[in-house]
């Protein structure tokens, strides 16, 4: 038994010539070195686990924030779906120019598509 090679035996880190347990010991593709693990995270900047579904999470935030500031209409001639920003008027279908417009609202569009069906 080789009690020498236990992870834990102290090993100095080329960078920082601290002794650090081997199991902290990494080798470094940068230095081409071995170093330890605050040595190697100095050049290479760990990645969060969490990184990824915040950015998601903000990709649909501004999806969202698009979506509010966005007014939906629907022409009754065509039946034309569109959206325009909010504030902006809109008179006419860009479709075929029809002035017979419905501002439709995101989750209600279909409550209000059949309600017009019905109306028809
Ligand atoms: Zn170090
Ligand atoms: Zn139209």
């Amino acid at each position: 038994m080789k009690i020498h090679e236990d992870q834990t035996a102290p090993v100095i880190c080329r960078a920082c010539e601290r002794k650090v347990p081997m199991s902290q010991i990494k080798f470094d593709d940068t230095r081409k070195q071995f170093v330890c693990q605050n040595c190697y995270n100095a050049t290479h900047p760990t990645k969060k686990p969490d990184e990824k579904p915040r950015f998601e999470a903000r990709n649909q935030e501004n999806r969202k924030a698009i979506e509010e500031t966005m007014e939906k209409y629907r022409c009754t001639n065509c039946k034309y779906h569109f959206s325009r920003k909010k504030g902006k008027e809109v008179t006419e279908c860009p479709y075929c120019g029809s002035k017979d417009i419905k501002r439709t609202t995101g989750t209600d569009a279909s409550k209000l598509l059949d309600e017009s069906d019905n109306y028809f």
